[in-house]
C-alpha cells in the first residue's frame, strides 16, 4: 500500500470525482472495488432528500433505486446521497462519505449473510426478486428491508459494533492515506448513546495499522478485539438501563 499518494483526491476536478478518488484511497483493495455513485440530494426527487440535520446517507440498494440517475452505469456499487451542507468543506464531505462507506461495508456483509444484496450481480436481470422489488418500490421499501439487521437492539439502529469497528479503521486511513488531519466520522459519543470516539479508537489499539492491507469487507468479517466488544457491550448495557422502554 506504500504506492498510494496521500491526499490524491484533492486534485480531482469535480466534487463527484473527489468522492470517487477518496473512496479508492481509503479502500484501495480489489475486494472493495465497486463503482462509487455520489448524488447531490437537491438534484433528486423529494423522497431521496437527506433528512433535516443529516449530511449524507446510503443503504444497500441505493444504486438500484437511483439507477435512472446514473450515467454511465458501471454495475452494482456504493451509492451515497449528500446534502449541500456537507459540501461546504471538502474535509467535512469526505468524513461524511467515510461514515456512509462504513455503513455500506457493514450492510454488504449483513446482506451477504441474508442473501439480500449480491454485489456481483452487475446485470439487473440477474438480481434476486427481493432486490429488484426494493429498487422499484423506492426508498421506503429499502429502509424497511435493511432495517432487519443485527444492530436493531443497540442505541442507534445500524450503528452497531461492526459499524464502529469499520469506522475505527476508516478514521485511521482517512488520516494516514487521505491526508485529512482531523477526520470526524461521528460514529460514537453521546449523540449515539455511547462512549466518546477517542475511547473506541484507543480500544482498537494497533488493529487499524496492523490491518492496513485488509479490505473493508475482510475487516467487517473479522471479529473486533475484545476491548472494543466489551466497551460496546458496556455502553449498550448502560443505555438500556436508562431506556427500559426500548427493550
Ligand atoms: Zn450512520
Amino acid at each position: 500500500m506504500t504506492t498510494i499518494k496521500r491526499g490524491k483526491w484533492r486534485h480531482a476536478s469535480t466534487w463527484r470525482d473527489q468522492v470517487r478518488t477518496f473512496v479508492r484511497e481509503v479502500s484501495p483493495h480489489k475486494m472493495d472495488h465497486v463503482p462509487v455513485y455520489p448524488f447531490l440530494d437537491s438534484e433528486l426527487p423529494e423522497a431521496f432528500q437527506c433528512e433535516v440535520g443529516t449530511e449524507a446517507y446510503t443503504n444497500g440498494v441505493l444504486d438500484l433505486a437511483l439507477r435512472e440517475h446514473i450515467d454511465p452505469w458501471k454495475g452494482r456499487g456504493f451509492g451515497v446521497v449528500v446534502a449541500a451542507e456537507a459540501r461546504s468543506c471538502p474535509e467535512r464531505l469526505m468524513s461524511s462519505v467515510s461514515h456512509e462507506l462504513a455503513h455500506f461495508a457493514d450492510l454488504t456483509v449483513i446482506a451477504g449473510r441474508n442473501g439480500f444484496l449480491d454485489l456481483l450481480a452487475n446485470d439487473p436481470v440477474r438480481m434476486s426478486p427481493a432486490v429488484r422489488g426494493c429498487a422499484s418500490k423506492g426508498i421506503e421499501a429499502i429502509h424497511a428491508s435493511v432495517s432487519r439487521d443485527r444492530t436493531e437492539t443497540v442505541p442507534w439502529a445500524h450503528h452497531g459494533l461492526i459499524f464502529i469497528w469499520l469506522c475505527c479503521h476508516l478514521e485511521y486511513r482517512v488520516w494516514e492515506w487521505a491526508d485529512i488531519v482531523q477526520p470526524h466520522l461521528g460514529f460514537a459519543g453521546p449523540f449515539y448513546g455511547l462512549s466518546p470516539t477517542d475511547i473506541y479508537l484507543r480500544a482498537a489499539g494497533t488493529a487499524p495499522r496492523d490491518m492496513m492491507n485488509s479490505s473493508l469487507l475482510e475487516i467487517a468479517a473479522t471479529p473486533p478485539p475484545d476491548a472494543i466488544t466489551e466497551l460496546f457491550a458496556r455502553d449498550c448495557e448502560v443505555w438500556h438501563a436508562a431506556h427500559p422502554e426500548r427493550h
